[in-house]
């Protein structure tokens, strides 16, 4: 027997059994991004590895040691996208997508990291994201925080998303917090652990991050970014605040909150739940004024989220939201040649109205045909046997309720069936 080919560790299929909440989950996402008017960009999987180094800092985590990076036959360098934001800015600059116009676009697809696979975190994960370039304005921070919470409404998980806001200035103001940073937790090298250790060389703002029981005394008499802000970041944060305020969006300000990736300035945020374990962060994002110029472009301005799809399913498992499954809402049972043929047009006729509806193949008893649509979730069954076809009439049978079973003549079945869905019977 030869040996079976695995999977790569941390990259998994998803299968029929979860692929519908996929489905429920990527409908809402199309439909939130279009109320709020973001329209969709497809991006490559492959970029220049140079890329992501220039754009997410070559002192990250990601850029340091969770990319998967190759060099292709000519020996070029690329790499599988460790996230969106930086191909999204290439493209955009690339197809002269902002230069004088502003933009709002989402984006969604799987994201490739080489980090531990556990719960939660996956080597192939998948993000939905949105980006809105040209704005300075606070407004646009706001409308991007709505657009999440919008989501979260849809899915109706909203009680179960938490919203933490930050500003981190801008990069002088940074500049000023790091070099104190450094400073204070030079003094505390010794009782640092070894990350914090290495990140006050390479990327001191991070040991704030630091979940380590042991460091957070240190961390929480650390110096505070709030303090470094110039006036123009403290009003926009304000502004900020008030305008969340104004439209219900609950949030806390967490002053230690930085997010791993370089490229933010002023506002960065981050959605968590208390429904998953370790891994809680369902979303995060902020405004990043200096990249497109990094990457490029010109001085335009931007601000963007990213959502971890996989953490947002574990959401919806553990709320029992309803994904409206992949469940058929009738299933057709036939007897005969004729009924299978009359069960084939009214399967088009229901089908046609938007009524998800599965014909049983295969033959066989009655009694088994109904089995399979018990098994199959279907709120409603139909029969159709020969007595049927003389009458012109099928059976409807409610299966998710004891109500009596009922033969309705053919002309009045959809508008019949249509009536016991609305009425969930
Ligand atoms: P980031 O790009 O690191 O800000 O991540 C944005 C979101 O993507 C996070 O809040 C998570 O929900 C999700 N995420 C990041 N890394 C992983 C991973 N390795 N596996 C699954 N989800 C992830």
């Amino acid at each position: 027997m030869s040996i079976k080919v695995q999977s790569v560790r941390g990259m998994n299929d998803l299968l029929p059994s979860e692929t519908h909440w996929w489905q429920a989950m990527e409908r809402a996402i199309h439909h939130v991004a279009a109320i709020y008017g973001y329209e969709e960009i497809r991006l490559p999987l492959l970029e220049r590895t140079e890329l992501f180094k220039r754009s997410i800092g070559e002192e990250t985590d990601i850029v340091e040691k969770e990319m998967y990076t190759f060099l292709d036959n000519r020996g070029d360098s690329l790499t599988l996208r460790p996230e969106a934001t930086a191909s999204c800015v290439r493209a955009c600059i690339q197809h002269g997508l902002i230069n004088r116009s502003k933009a709002r676009l989402w984006y969604m697809g799987p994201m490739f990291r080489y980090e531990r696979p556990q719960k939660g975190r996956y080597r192939q994960f998948h993000q939905f994201g949105i980006e809105a370039f040209g704005w300075t304005t606070p407004d646009i921070d706001a409308e991007i925080i709505l657009v999440a919470h919008a989501l979260w409404q849809q899915l109706n998980i909203a009680e179960h998303a938490q919203l933490e806001i930050n500003s981190i200035g801008t990069p002088e103001a940074r500049q000023r917090f790091r070099a104190d940073l450094v400073s204070y937790f030079g003094n505390y090298r010794d009782s640092l652990d070894q990350d914090s250790q290495r990140r006050l060389v390479t990327n001191p703002l991070r040991i704030l991050d630091s979940k380590n029981p042991n460091m957070q005394e240190i961390i929480e008499e650390a110096p505070v970014m709030t303090d470094y802000l110039d006036s123009e970041s403290a009003a926009r944060f304000d502004r900020l605040c008030n305008l969340l305020a104004s439209q219900d969006i609950g949030f806390t300000i967490n002053h230690r909150l930085v997010r791993g990736l370089d490229y933010y300035t002023d506002t960065v945020f981050e959605w968590t739940t208390n429904l998953l374990g370790a891994q809680n962060a369902i979303c995060g994002g902020g405004r990043y004024d200096g990249l497109v110029e990094l990457l490029g472009g010109g001085p335009i301005p931007g601000a963007g989220f990213a959502m971890g799809l996989e953490r947002l399913i574990e959401v919806l498992r553990q709320s029992n939201y309803d994904a409206e499954l992949a469940r058929p809402q009738v299933y057709v049972c036939t007897l005969g040649s004729d009924a299978e043929v009359e069960g084939l047009n009214l399967a088009q006729e229901l089908r046609a109205e938007g009524i998800r509806t599965t014909v049983h193949c295969g033959g066989g008893k009655l009694s088994q045909q109904l089995k399979n649509a018990d098994r199959a979730s279907a709120v409603l069954g139909v029969i159709i046997g020969a007595d049927e076809i003389t009458s012109r009439t099928a059976i409807v049978k409610s299966l998710r309720t004891d109500a009596e079973q009922q033969s309705v003549v053919r002309s009045e079945i959809v508008e019949t069936i249509q009536g016991m869905l609305h009425s969930k019977q």
